[in-house]
């Protein structure tokens, strides 16, 4: 199969890599001309360009650009697609995806493979990156299942775990599972650097270690891609970000009043809780 890439950063560059390896001729588009030659350079893809008419030949187009950029992509790319052309988006964010392209091109499925690192851009693009992470797509009524079969064909065969589920679901649940963490874990980097006594700051720094490193490895990711999260997602992530906040000013109140019954209680319960998520 022809696939068309648009957008060669650690989405795009990874989907290259491993759609390459089993034999599909991959053909990108990305912004800067450096970056296509990279690609080039480094077989990552068969040929690539600035231009968005090498997407013609493609039988399926993947868009891997920031979700800031979509809606003026689109715009550019449908006048170079061919009518049967399957084309799909690896954005973190699908009901304002959704919205913007279904209507413009029938053959849209909105995709979602869960699958990141703290890096961007081409340089950090890995091979097996979506090896059994969940792929969701956002099929709506009108999309074409013959479409949403050819993006779980392809998704399969990355050896990721497949969904389907509607858009807003979606951004309800990835709300709570993927940028609330953000939110959070930025906002922990953030206060401990707040620590206005030195030394306090630098001995915390050496005495970093596993725990600090789990819980603020996502808040030390893409700022871009935080911030797209953010505007697409507001509604759920305002949500989740209040809902944490409660929780926050508990937590607050039962050690203020030393009910560490409550407290103990509290952490059994998300003791518990925890493998459901995991
Ligand atoms: P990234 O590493 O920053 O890559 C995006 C690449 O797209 C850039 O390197 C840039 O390449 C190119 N680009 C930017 N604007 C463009 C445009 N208008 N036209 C063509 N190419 C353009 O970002 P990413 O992490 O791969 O994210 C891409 C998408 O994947 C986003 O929609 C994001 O929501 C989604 N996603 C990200 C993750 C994650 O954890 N990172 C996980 C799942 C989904 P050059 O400037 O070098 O040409």
């Amino acid at each position: 199969m022809k696939i068309g890439i648009v957008g060669l950063g650690l989405i795009g560059g990874s989907l290259a890599l491993d759609l390459r390896s089993i034999g599909h001729t991959i053909l990108a588009v990305s912004r800067r001309q450096e970056t296509c030659e990279q690609a080039i350079a480094r077989h990552i893809v068969d040929d690539a360009s600035t231009d968005l008419r090498l997407m013609t030949d493609a039988d399926v187009v993947f868009l891997c650009i920031p979700l800031g950029a979509i809606d003026s992509t689109v715009e550019q790319l449908i006048p170079h697609l061919s009518f049967n052309t399957v084309l799909t988006d690896v954005g973190s964010v699908k009901g304002s995806v959704v919205k913007t392209v279904a209507p413009r091109w029938q053959n849209f499925v909105g995709g979602h493979p869960m699958a990141g690192i703290a890096e961007s851009g081409l340089e950090a693009a890995l091979p097996k990156l979506f090896v059994d992470r969940p792929y969701v797509l956002t099929p709506i009524e009108s999309t074409p299942l013959a479409a949403v079969e050819l993006v779980a064909d392809i998704a399969r065969s990355l050896q990721s775990r497949v969904y389907q589920c509607n858009p807003d679901d979606h951004d309800r649940a990835v709300a709570w599972i993927s940028h609330l963490p953000v939110m959070i874990s930025a906002s922990l980097i953030a206060t401990c650097m707040g620590e206005p006594d030195l030394v306090a700051l630098n001995l915390a720094q050496k005495l970093a270690s596993s725990g600090f490193r789990d819980t603020s490895r996502v808040g030390g990711g893409n700022p871009e891609l935080g911030v797209m999260m953010a505007k697409y997602n507001k509604e759920a992530v305002l949500r989740s970000l209040h809902a944490y906040r409660q929780q926050v000013d508990q937590i607050i109140q039962q050690i203020e009043q030393e009910r560490w019954n409550e407290l103990a209680d509290r952490l059994a319960q998300t003791r518990q809780d925890r493998p459901q998520f995991l």
